[in-house]
């Protein structure tokens, strides 16, 4: 936190100074804010505000998310959040999904889109789930070759090499439209 950031509450001028703005109230005596953020003065007007930055978006416990697997690991697999309940977030949060319990050769590969349950946070890691119905891969690849895979009763099938892979499928793989997919 940059250390000129205003927490709400804070004093941020006296009423005889200054006049509440956005995101600032006055107690009778003090114009106080109420949003963390920065603290912005209109020196015409006298109008003191705080100006609220962009937050972060994380998701909460229960939210689905749609992203990109940024890495694979023996256990779980890291994700890189894309959309949240289906709105777009540019804040790159990643999350983590154990994939141990699932006796899939691959789960996912790097790349895959995948769409996950938000289940806690521990520790400053988000983790989630992949292990509903309508979780787990959206979009995947052939690993072999790089081509389209098509479902094949349990497993995926290379239109192009014929290379037969596993993944955990999401029930909406192969609905190409993700963000219509509104949690
Ligand atoms: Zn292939």
């Amino acid at each position: 936190m940059p250390e000129d950031m205003i927490f709400p509450g804070d004093e941020i001028a006296s009423i005889e100074e200054c006049e509440a703005g956005n995101n600032a109230f006055d107690d009778g005596d003090m114009v106080r804010a109420a949003a963390i953020g920065k603290k912005e003065l209109d020196q015409e007007s006298r109008i003191v505000s705080i100006n609220h930055p962009k937050l972060l978006s994380i998701p909460k416990v229960g939210d689905i998310i749609i992203g990109k697997v940024a890495a694979v690991m023996s256990s779980m697999i890291a994700v890189s959040i894309d959309y949240i309940n289906g709105k777009p977030t540019t804040s790159k949060v990643e999350c983590v999904c154990g994939t141990r319990d699932l006796r899939i050769r691959n789960v996912a590969l790097v790349n895959d889109i995948v769409t996950l349950k938000i289940l806690n946070h521990l520790n400053g890691t988000i983790h989630a789930a992949i292990n509903e119905r309508s979780l787990g891969v959206l979009f995947t690849k052939c690993r072999k070759c790089g081509g389209t895979v098509v479902p094949m009763r349990d497993a995926l099938k290379c239109v192009d090499c014929a290379w037969i892979d596993e993944r955990k499928l999401s029930s909406n793989f192969g609905n190409g439209d993700f963000v219509k997919l509104r949690g």
